[in-house]
């Protein structure tokens, strides 16, 4: 099998040293006789998996003691809803950053619980950019403040997260573990899991304890943090596979270098790609520069049909998942963590040929 330069944003590339493990283990893992699928979560050996993924995470991300590492179901999307049923109290105002369309799904989710504050918009400027330093006004008082640290459709992050007084809750669904963060300065990160950790269907999120016990006891019990916290991630029946992909690549993250040596080279993969889109008037990038995600690379060409042209002859050069999201067109293609460079380089040389033909 030749394995294809895979673009997608999201389920995304995995790294291949991960497939193989599975695939090793698929039909036995250890010396069990059962595949993990069809082991009990409640068994000595998955829940030694689960406690080993949660201390990957934290000595990959530098999470301190005050945080829980939860798995949780339902993707980020659920999270959206958890998070102002969980941390939103009656009478209290949330702050939300709307940088795109995360960030709005995120807060029509908010609204449904309680009072949201809008406190940035940027759809004059058709959200390309994040707020940069100084530019937000907080709520006083707010329950916590929420953005969504990389746009995953319009290809923007944030150059720098704003010092809040009220926590800080960022979306990192298309970021996470792919440059070094500071986890202090958070109340709560979380994200998807299908782009940079795992499969599809999960979302991790490390919260900090203090916050868990902030819940109202009116709150679904599944629907709580405390639920999860309390029971290490297990109250029900986890997506156990997914727990375990989590583990194999946390490991490969550690094998080759932790989150500083991922840094670099995603830098490296999305530098080269830049450099071409800056290179001509052939392409238009779509983020301003300062907020350039390294994750998501979109960009348009002079029109729709040339588009198509690229993305077509792109597949046929063995390149998926270059096809900007459905509601903004365009092209864009995600780089995560397991794309290797070689993928990368193999699109900058198509982009390149591409710009002869067709400039
Ligand atoms: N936030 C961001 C930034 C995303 O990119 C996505 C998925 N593409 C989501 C949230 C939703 O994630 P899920 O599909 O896991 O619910």
């Amino acid at each position: 099998m030749t394995r294809i330069a895979n673009f997608n944003a999201g389920p995304a590339a995995l790294p291949l040293p991960v497939l193989q493990k599975a695939q090793a283990e698929l039909i036995e893992f250890g010396s069990y006789g059962m595949s993990i699928m069809e082991m009990s979560h409640r068994s000595k050996q998955f829940m030694a998996i689960c406690d080993e993924t949660v201390a990957n995470i934290k000595s990959l991300m530098g999470i301190s003691d005050e945080y829980e590492v939860l798995f949780l179901q339902g993707g980020a999307s659920l999270q959206f809803a958890m998070i102002p049923m969980n941390l939103l109290l009656p009478g209290q105002t949330a702050d939300y950053v709307h940088t795109g369309a995360w960030a709005g799904k995120a807060i029509k989710e908010a609204k449904l619980i309680g009072n949201v504050n809008t406190i940035w918009d940027n759809k004059a400027e058709k959200y390309t950019r994040a707020p940069r330093a100084g530019e937000l006004q907080f709520t006083p008082g707010a329950a916590y403040v929420h953005i969504c640290s990389n746009e995953t459709i319009g290809g923007i992050r944030f150059p720098e997260f704003p010092t809040t007084e009220a926590p800080l809750i960022a979306d990192m669904s298309s970021e996470i573990m792919s440059r070094e963060i500071d986890v202090n300065q958070f109340g709560m990160i979380y994200g998807g899991a299908q782009k940079n950790i795992g499969p599809s269907g999960m979302a991790l999120s490390i919260i900090k304890k203090e916050l868990i016990e902030r819940c109202p006891d009116t709150v679904s019990v599944f629907l709580r943090y405390k639920t999860h916290s309390e029971e290490k991630s297990l109250y029900n029946t986890p997506n156990t596979w997914a727990i375990y992909i989590i583990k194999l690549v946390t490991e490969w993250m550690i094998e080759n270098g932790g989150i500083k040596a991922m840094q670099k080279v995603n830098e490296e993969k999305a530098g080269m790609l830049y450099n071409i889109l800056d290179s001509s008037t052939f392409w238009t990038p779509v983020a301003q520069k300062d907020c350039r995600s390294i994750m998501n690379i979109c960009w348009t060409l002079q029109n729709e049909e040339l588009e198509e042209k690229f993305v077509k002859e792109a597949k046929v050069a063995g390149m998926e998942g270059l096809k900007g999201h459905r509601s903004v067109g365009g092209i864009r293609a995600s780089i995560y963590n397991a794309v290797p460079l070689a993928a990368v380089q193999q699109l900058a040389d198509f982009m390149k040929e591409f710009e002869k033909k067709n400039g």
